[in-house]
């Protein structure tokens, strides 16, 4: 457990959460949205700090990130909690629930990546790593003095001051981009896209950016609206990979796959935009 980095005290040892946009008024011994914050006596804490519900050395393929240092290996961890709760999760088991953990310091995560020869550095990945912030901000300071590198994969819906110190400190970003249209995010995922769209845009400018888009049949696959999306992002540049992926159902959502035809339809609508997108999942 560590102070969390980014909250106001408030009265009556209330506090405001100030990580992300969700900003949780947080009452005494009440935890925030994403389950890891808690205030206790007036002090937000980190409690996930440390804690890791998984790690493996995986592909960086399989981030998805296709254009940094392609064909590298990337030791990948992932703690629990989630600041949305998308119907959908594909990691629900650890994003909204509470898997078995084990405590690493930030130190014993960088020497275990350092130990996998084949790793080019540590990915933050697995559930949303913005909620375990502190740890994430840690390991990324360590990693970076160990000459490894760093990848994120995130949901991008964290607030600008946070993000632009993180991003210091990051070599590569996946973004998810659920939908171009805040309906979809209120009602699905429960949040909203206009502090997606603002990070995608910073980190654009301050590292290497790779978008994934989650397609769901009849959800998010309006063609104007993809349109609309892939405009958008040819306008911050036209040269940033877009994975297009196949959605499952999962979680609370029972829609059927997304069909194969919708998947290339997009494909090739997308294309008429940008220079790399990926179909995954297919
Ligand atoms: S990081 Fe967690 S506690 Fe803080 S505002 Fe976001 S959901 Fe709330």
């Amino acid at each position: 457990m560590k102070e969390a980095m980014f909250y106001t005290k408030l009265e009556n040892k209330t506090v405001k959460c100030n990580l992300c946009p969700n900003e949780c008024i947080i009452e005494n011994n009440n935890i925030g949205i994403c389950r890891v914050k808690k205030n206790i006596d007036g002090i937000l804490y980190a409690i996930s700090y440390g804690e890791i519900s998984g790690y493996s050395l995986d592909p960086i393929e399989k981030k998805p990130i296709k254009d940094y240092k392609p064909g590298s290996y990337i030791f990948s961890i992932g703690s629990y909690g989630c600041n949305l709760k998308c119907k959908f999760c594909q990691n629900y088991e650890i994003s909204q629930g509470n898997p078995n953990t084990l405590y690493f310091s930030p130190n014993e995560i960088v020497e275990k990546a350092k130990k996998y020869k084949e790793s080019i550095g540590i990915a933050y990945t697995y559930n949303e790593p913005i909620v375990n912030y502190e740890f994430v901000l840690d390991c990324l300071k360590l990693a970076k003095k160990g000459n490894l590198d760093n990848v994120l994969v995130t949901n991008g819906f964290i607030n600008e001051e946070p993000l632009k110190e993180l991003l210091k400190y990051v070599d590569a970003v996946n973004i998810d981009l659920k939908a171009f249209n805040d309906n979809f995010y209120s009602k699905i995922c429960s949040g909203n896209i206009e502090p997606v769209k603002k990070s995608i845009k910073i980190a654009a400018e301050m590292t290497h950016v790779e978008l994934t888009v989650l397609l769901i049949d009849n959800l998010n696959t309006d063609k104007n609206e993809l349109i609309s999306m892939f405009k958008w992002i040819k306008k911050i540049d036209n040269t940033i990979p877009v994975h297009l992926s196949r959605y499952f159902p999962r979680y609370f959502m029972k829609n059927p796959p997304t069909k194969n035809s919708t998947m290339l339809e997009v494909f090739s609508i997308a294309g008429k935009y940008l220079k790399n997108v990926y179909l995954g999942n297919i």
